[in-house]
C-alpha cells in the first residue's frame, strides 16, 4: 500500500499531466524495449539462419566427396572383378594381380588396400607389399556377408583395424560369382579413416563444430573432432536417425549430440549412391557466445539508450511533480483566500455582536425588494422592534449585560418561524427590524406579535422596566408599502417608526400597525 503511494506520488499520477507523461514514457520505454529485443531477436535469428546454411552445405559438400571417395573404389574393385577368372579364382596369377592392385592402389589415395580373396576367404592377391600374419578373412563380416548375399553390389562394413598395418580401415567389398553364380570370393579395398581425417581438416571450424561420416544405420566411421574411441559407436537412438532422415535425405535441425551432449546446429545429407551419411554440426553455445561479442556494441548502445529514456523520464517526473506541488499549493491558497473573502463578506453584511444582517445588508435587501415589488406590484412590509426601558436596563446591569441581553433578543427574534426570503437584521443600538418581501399588513402585524410575544415569554429579568412584568419586552410597528417610488425606503422606514412610536405611547410590550398602510 505504501509502495503503491510512493509510486503514485514519484509518477504524479494525481494529476492529468502526470498521468499524460507517466503513459508517453511508458510507451516510450515499451517501444525502445521491443524495438531492441526485435532488432536483437532478428540478428540472432539471422546468425542461426547463417550457421543452418553453412552445416547444410558443408554436409552437402562433404557427402559428394564421400561419394565421389566410394565410387571411385567401386569403379575400381568393379574393374579387377572384370579382370578376375571368377571360376579359377584358386590359381590366379599372384604376381600379375599383385602388380595390378598395386597400381589401382597408387591412383587412388584414399585406399588402404586392395585385396582378393577365394571362396574359402584366401588371400590371394593384394597391393600391399606386406603380407599380413593371418592372411585368411573367412572370419570378417564382409565377407560373411557375400557369402551369403548374392547381389553384386558392393558392400560398405564397419570400421575395423586392417590386419597387415594395424591403420583404421573402412572395408569396401564386391562379391565374385562364378559362371554359375556361385560364391567365388571377395575383392575388397580399405579406405582409410585417416583419408577423411586429414580431408576434414582442411575446414576451418571451431574445437567442437563437428564433421562426420556416418553409416545409415547410425554407426560411426569418423567423426571429428572426436577421438577414434568413438568410432563404431552406434547412434541410431540420435534424432537424425528416429526423425530427420526418417523425413527427408537432407536438411537443417538442432539436437544435442549424444556423443558429448553439447547442443549443436546440424546439416545433414544422405549419400545418393551409398548407405551413408555426412553429418556437420555447428556448437550453438559458441555460436551464441561468438554473438553476445558482436552484439555488444548493439547491447550497450540500446541499453545507454534506455538509460537516457528513463533519466529523461526522471527529470520530467520531478519537474512535473514539483508543477504538480506548486499547482496544489496555489490552489489550498486560492482557496483559503476565497474563504478569508467569504468570511469579509459575511463579516460587511453581519452584525458584530448578534450575528444578525447589519444595516448595510439591511439597506440592501430593502432597495432590492422595494425592487422586485414595483416588478410584482405585491406589497413589502416592515417591522421595527425596539427593547423598552433599555437604557435603565443599561444602567442597573451594566453594558455588558446590555449586550448579552441584546444578543439574546436577536436569537429569540431569530427563531421565529419566518420564511426564507424574509431578513431580520439589527437596525441599530437596541433596535432590531424585519423586512417581509411580499408581505401585507395584517401578516406583518402577525409577526411583530409573535416577536413581542417571544421576547417577553423569556422572560429575561428586568428590575427596572416600567412595564408589568418585570421582564425585557420589546415595542414593535410595521408598515407595508407596494414599490415604484424613489422614496419608498425612507417612506417604509418612517412609516414603522411612526408605529413603533404609538406602541412606544400606548404603554410598550405590544406591536401596533400604521393605520396609513
Ligand atoms: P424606550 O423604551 O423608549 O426605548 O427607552 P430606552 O431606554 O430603551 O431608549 P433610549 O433610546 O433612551 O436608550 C437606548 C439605550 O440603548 C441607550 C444605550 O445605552 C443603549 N444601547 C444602544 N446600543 C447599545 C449596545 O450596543 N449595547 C448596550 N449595552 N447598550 C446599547
Ligand atoms: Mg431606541
Ligand atoms: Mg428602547
Amino acid at each position: 500500500m505504501k509502495i503503491h503511494k510512493q509510486i503514485y506520488g514519484a509518477l504524479a499520477l494525481n494529476s492529468s499531466l502526470g498521468r499524460s507523461i507517466t503513459f508517453f514514457m511508458c510507451a516510450l520505454l515499451l517501444a525502445g524495449v521491443a524495438t531492441s529485443s526485435w532488432t536483437l531477436s532478428r540478428s540472432w535469428d539471422r546468425a542461426v539462419e547463417e550457421t543452418e546454411r553453412s552445416a547444410i552445405n558443408l554436409s552437402v559438400s562433404q557427402s559428394r566427396q564421400a561419394e565421389d571417395t566410394f565410387l571411385q573404389t567401386e569403379l575400381a574393385l568393379r574393374d579387377i572383378r572384370r579382370s578376375l577368372p571368377v571360376d579359377n579364382i584358386s590359381t590366379l596369377d599372384r604376381g600379375r594381380f599383385d602388380g595390378l592392385l598395386a597400381e589401382l592402389r597408387e591412383r587412388l589415395p584414399q585406399l588402404h588396400g586392395l585385396f582378393i580373396y577365394d571362396a574359402q576367404g584366401n588371400m590371394k592377391a593384394t597391393a600391399l607389399s606386406r603380407i599380413p600374419v593371418v592372411s585368411n578373412n573367412s572370419d570378417r563380416e564382409y565377407f560373411l556377408y557375400h557369402r551369403r548375399n548374392g547381389h553384386s553390389g558392393i558392400h560398405i562394413g564397419h570400421v575395423i583395424s586392417s590386419r597387415s598395418t594395424g591403420e583404421l580401415v573402412i572395408p569396401v567389398s564386391i562379391r565374385l560369382s562364378d559362371s554359375a553364380g556361385g560364391f567365388a570370393g571377395v575383392v575388397l579395398a580399405t579406405i582409410r579413416v585417416d583419408y577423411f581425417r586429414h580431408f576434414y581438416s582442411y575446414f576451418e571450424l571451431e574445437n567442437r563444430d563437428l564433421l562426420a561420416l556416418l553409416s545409415v544405420d547410425g554407426t560411426v566411421l569418423y567423426v571429428r573432432p572426436f577421438s577414434d574411441d568413438v568410432i563404431n559407436r552406434n547412434l541410431s537412438g540420435s534424432p537424425l536417425f528416429t526423425r530427420e532422415l526418417a523425413r527427408k535425405d537432407r536438411g537443417n535441425a538442432t539436437w544435442v549430440a549424444a556423443l558429448d551432449h553439447v547442443e549443436r546446429i546440424f546439416g545433414f545429407a544422405r549419400l545418393e549412391r551409398y548407405p551413408l551419411v555426412v553429418v556437420a554440426g555447428y556448437d550453438k553455445p559458441a555460436l551464441w557466445a561468438r554473438w553476445l561479442k558482436d552484439s555488444l556494441p548493439d547491447l550497450v548502445l540500446n541499453g545507454m539508450l534506455l538509460l537516457g529514456t528513463l533519466l529523461m523520464g526522471t527529470i520530467v517526473f520531478r519537474q512535473v511533480r514539483m508543477n504538480v506541488r506548486n499547482q496544489t499549493e496555489l490552489a489550498a491558497l486560492r482557496d483559503e483566500l476565497t474563504s478569508i473573502n467569504h468570511t469579509l463578506q459575511l463579516m460587511a453584511l453581519a452584525d458584530g455582536l448578534t450575528g444578525l444582517a447589519n444595516r448595510r445588508q439591511f439597506d440592501l435587501f430593502l432597495s432590492q425588494s422595494l425592487k422586485a415589488s414595483a416588478i410584482s406590484q405585491k406589497p413589502v412590509s416592515l417591522i421595527m422592534l425596539d427593547i423598552d426601558f433599555f437604557k435603565r436596563y443599561n444602567d442597573f446591569y451594566g453594558h455588558v449585560a446590555g449586550d448579552t441581553c441584546l444578543r439574546t433578543v436577536g436569537e429569540i427574534i431569530q427563531k421565529l418561524k419566518l420564511r426564507n426570503n424574509d431578513l431580520i437584521a439589527r437596525y441599530g443600538g437596541e433596535e432590531f427590524a424585519i423586512i417581509l418581501p411580499d408581505t401585507g399588513p395584517e401578516a406583518a402585524l402577525f409577526v411583530a406579535r409573535q416577536a413581542v410575544t417571544a421576547v417577553r415569554s423569556a422572560k429575561i429579568p428586568h428590575a427596572r422596566t416600567g412595564t408589568t412584568h418585570h421582564v425585557v419586552t420589546i415595542s414593535a410597528g410595521c408598515y407595508s408599502l407596494t414599490g415604484g417610488a424613489d422614496d419608498d425606503a425612507v417612506r417604509l422606514k418612517e412609516g414603522a417608526d411612526k408605529a413603533l412610536y404609538m406602541a412606544k405611547i400606548q404603554g410598550r410590550d405590544r406591536a401596533l400597525a400604521n393605520p396609513e398602510s
